[in-house]
């Protein structure tokens, strides 16, 4: 590309806050990440604020953010309760004047996962798509008719959905979510479960037990692959896509659970759903995050 066509080319700064990590890129209108960071993610909002505003430059578009959490699109509020430094905060005002007022937008990170997945993955070749984002906690995204499924507070909270009656308990304060069944932590409490004992077994570990020929650790992964299947059964009943997505962290490790699943899920559904919807690991990996960004603003400018 020569230094005409670069100083044309229309560039998002997209940014992922991550509990953990920080990913940002600047990418263009054709989806191409032009340059990429990573960073920790700093401990407190006013250290955060100062990091995203060193990332400013006059070329900048707009600037996109994945957020972990919801976001109340009229108040400008962040919520979320897992990354407790951007909860309760209004991160627009905050960075408004230093962006240069140039459009911000803020979603949810697993909403724009989905919509990463959908039109940098399947080139929006298919109508309906759900994607289930499987790490720290569960979340995930719907595209109904080629488009984003979009509420007030702009989250699609697959994880609090009810996998075990009288379950175990959760953050948000009902039993038996989903997420307590399917997240990353869900994994060591359920072979503790069964094994009556308190290990800190990672999920690597578990599958490394698992292919030494564990029972435990085969046992494990077969109840894991049960709940997901009865929450994914749910979901096709309700939304009949024509994909399910698996992505997040564990996805890593579908080869474990995954096949077991889509077993159940076939018997399962409702009769006249049978054979419309695939169930695939998600595609995008660590940078579902900031191409879904780039993408929530190039698809609505
Ligand atoms: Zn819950």
């Amino acid at each position: 590309m020569n230094k005409e066509n670069l100083e044309k080319s229309r560039v998002v700064l997209a940014i992922d806050i991550g509990g953990t990590n920080i990913k940002s890129a600047v990418i263009d209108s054709e989806y191409n990440i032009v340059k990429e960071l990573k960073c920790k993610t700093p401990l407190t909002y006013n250290e955060l604020i100062d990091y995203i505003s060193s990332l400013y430059s006059s070329d900048l578009e707009a600037l996109s953010l994945a957020i972990p959490g919801g976001y109340n699109h009229s108040k400008n509020i962040v919520f979320a309760p897992n990354l407790t430094i951007l909860n309760g905060k209004n991160i627009l005002n905050d960075l408004k004047d230093i962006f240069n007022n140039i459009p911000i937008l803020i979603e949810n990170d697993a909403n724009l996962a989905a919509l990463g997945e959908y039109h940098y993955v399947e080139k929006a070749s298919i109508d309906n798509m759900i994607l289930l984002t499987l790490g720290t906690g569960v979340g995930g995204g719907v595209i109904i008719n080629g488009r984003l499924h979009k509420s007030r507070t702009s989250t699609f909270e697959i994880g609090h959905i009810i996998a075990v009656d009288n379950g175990r308990k959760c953050g948000c304060g009902r039993y038996g979510c989903l997420d307590e069944y399917a997240n990353i932590s869900a994994l060591t409490l359920t072979y503790n479960e069964l094994s009556n004992t308190n290990s800190d077994l990672t999920p690597a570990k578990i599958a490394k037990l698992f292919d030494e020929g564990n029972l435990t650790a085969k046992e494990t992964f077969a109840v894991y692959s049960k709940h997901l299947a009865k929450a994914i059964t749910d979901l096709i009943n309700i939304f009949v896509p024509d994909k399910v997505k698996i992505g997040g962290g564990l996805s890593e490790l579908s080869r474990y659970f995954l096949k077991d699943s889509i077993k159940i899920i076939n018997n399962d559904i409702f009769p006249l759903y049978k054979g419309i919807t695939t169930v695939e690991v998600a595609s995008l990996k660590n940078q579902a995050g900031v191409i879904g960004a780039a993408i929530n603003y190039f698809k609505s400018s």
